[in-house]
């Protein structure tokens, strides 16, 4: 891919709030499509927001053992997704006749909570949700216990002290577990390759056909996975058409730029205003 060409074009296409004509187009477009691939990126992920998030920065304080600072940050994830859910489900009407793919590089796994096909959702950053060995003796996954999530919620009510807590441990060799997720050291990628496979074989049916691509908030941090891919996919295939919005980095690569639309907006609120349409 060249460089973007400059101002043209890729600046034209940048709507405001109230300016429903874009929103309306994609819509549309997704509804047309035989196929929808959708990117979700990291403007839209909550661990992003629980890091700028008082309650979280005043309870964290003064912990010393820091293994237990991720369950506090997955404990208010899923405080704070409570929202974010409510959008993702109408998403999910909107798209549940579709034959669609989710990408996500959000650590939040909200999307997973919304009503989607699992079987359809991709997420290579991973997330909370499951446990690896810190050393990764293995690939194996494990889950977070009821109790220790419920402990970590008394403790943060006062009832218990970090001392009451208990570092949970690999099986195999000993080690700690830390959440299965790109942060992680040793990051174990078995969390996510069978969706990957998946992903890729979707890809493969996507080649003549008429597919909208539509990408939110998903910046420079991991182009690889979403960005590029997606525009790559749309300079192939004459039939696709790109959305990117981003509430800065929303501008395109020249050689798309007939297919694909910049839409310079904040990703939740154009999410808002594309699901309250059904
Ligand atoms: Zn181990």
């Amino acid at each position: 891919m060249q460089e973007p060409e400059g101002i043209p074009a890729l600046i034209t296409i940048c709507f405001n709030q109230g300016e429903l004509g874009m929103t309306e187009r994609i819509r549309k477009r997704m509804d047309e499509a035989d196929l929808v691939l959708l990117g979700l990126g990291e403007e839209l992920d909550i661990t992003k927001l629980v890091q700028e998030d008082p309650w979280y920065q005043a309870k964290i304080e003064n912990i010393k053992n820091s293994w237990i600072i991720p369950y506090v940050k997955k404990l208010r994830i899923g405080q704070i997704a409570k929202d974010r859910c409510s959008v993702y489900m109408q998403l999910c009407s909107m798209l549940e006749h579709k034959n669609y793919f989710i990408v996500s590089i959000c650590q939040d796994g909200a999307i997973k909570d919304a009503g989607f096909d699992e079987s359809r959702i991709v997420e290579p950053c991973g997330g909370y949700e499951k446990l690896q060995c810190s050393e990764k003796c293995s690939g194996k996954l494990h889950e977070v216990s009821s109790k220790l999530q419920n402990q970590i919620k008394d403790f943060l009510d006062g009832k218990l002290t970090e001392a009451d807590l208990e570092e949970p441990c690999c099986p195999d060799c000993g080690k700690p577990l830390v959440f299965n997720n790109i942060n992680a050291a040793h990051y174990a990628e078995e969390g996510y390759l069978n969706q990957w496979m998946r992903y890729k074989k979707w890809l493969q049916g996507t080649v003549n056909k008429n597919v909208c691509l539509l990408e939110i908030g998903v910046g420079m941090k991991y182009p690889t996975v979403i960005r590029w891919p997606f525009e790559k996919i749309t300079f192939y295939n004459q039939k696709a058409e790109l959305f990117r919005v981003h509430s800065k980095l929303y501008q395109m690569a020249g050689e798309i730029k007939e297919r694909g639309f910049g839409i310079c907006r904040e990703p939740e609120e154009f999410l808002k205003e594309l699901s309250n349409g059904i």
